[in-house]
């Protein structure tokens, strides 16, 4: 008898929730998964679905050593810029940002996800319907909301300690990190935000400011190495 109830006990918590859709927001087996995915009615967490997809052209061109310590830098250029103009529209448009992650794995149910969360609700709601009318790189952009709250839970532990031994194919999210800089120019500015609203289009007007620098950098720099 016991075993018989433990079977229907198995047999019931498996329909209710998919741990992996819980937990993830994403599943590799989508809607054919004999578990139950609850999609969230209202969240504060969205998810852009496929949307950074850069990554792919980067084990492409890592064929040749030399090449590919060049192209690294170029990748986390290329991915911080991608980052923060998300970040920064996401804010502009619809409102304040908690926190902002993109996969870097590699399974289609994962590969190049964006989470965005934000600190209402209402924000997220906002963001979902407004951006499934528009497009991303020539691509219409598919946005939900998640169930993610947790972004600590919904990540492989074995990944940060770089031990993850499933690689890119991890059902676990493996987050791609911007550079310390970005990180202390978007999460710090934040901060401020609380002690003055008012000086948000002149940040605004600063953040052009240090693209157009970081764009001048760029090009002064590829002048000098003689590499372009
Ligand atoms: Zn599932
Ligand atoms: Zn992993």
């Amino acid at each position: 008898a016991v075993c018989y109830l433990k079977n229907i006990y198995i047999f019931v918590t498996c329909k209710v929730n998919c741990s992996f859709y819980f937990k993830i927001g994403a599943c590799r087996h989508g809607d054919r998964c004999s578990r139950l995915h609850n999609k969230p009615t209202f969240s504060q967490t969205i998810s852009l679905l496929n949307i950074y997809l850069h990554n792919l052209q980067n084990s492409a061109q890592s064929a040749d050593g030399l090449h590919c310590a060049v192209s690294d830098v170029e990748m986390q250029e290329h991915y911080d810029e991608f980052f923060e103009e998300v970040f920064t529209e996401m804010e502009e448009k619809y409102g304040e940002v908690e926190e902002m992650n993109v996969c870097d794995n590699l399974g289609d149910h994962l590969v190049g996800n964006v989470y965005v969360k934000f600190r209402r609700e209402e924000d997220a709601e906002k963001a979902v319907m407004d951006l499934n009318n528009r497009w991303f790189n020539g691509q219409p952009i598919h946005a939900e909301l998640s169930p993610v709250t947790d972004f600590r839970e919904a990540c492989c532990r074995q990944y940060e300690m770089g031990e993850c031994t499933r690689g890119g194919f991890c059902n676990f999210m493996h987050l791609k990190p911007i550079s310390r800089e970005l990180r202390r120019e978007l999460y710090g500015r934040r901060r401020k935000r609380h002690r003055s609203r008012s000086r948000s289009r002149e940040r605004r007007s600063r953040s052009r400011d240090r693209r157009r620098d970081r764009e001048r950098r760029r090009s002064r720099d590829r002048e000098r190495s003689g590499r372009f």
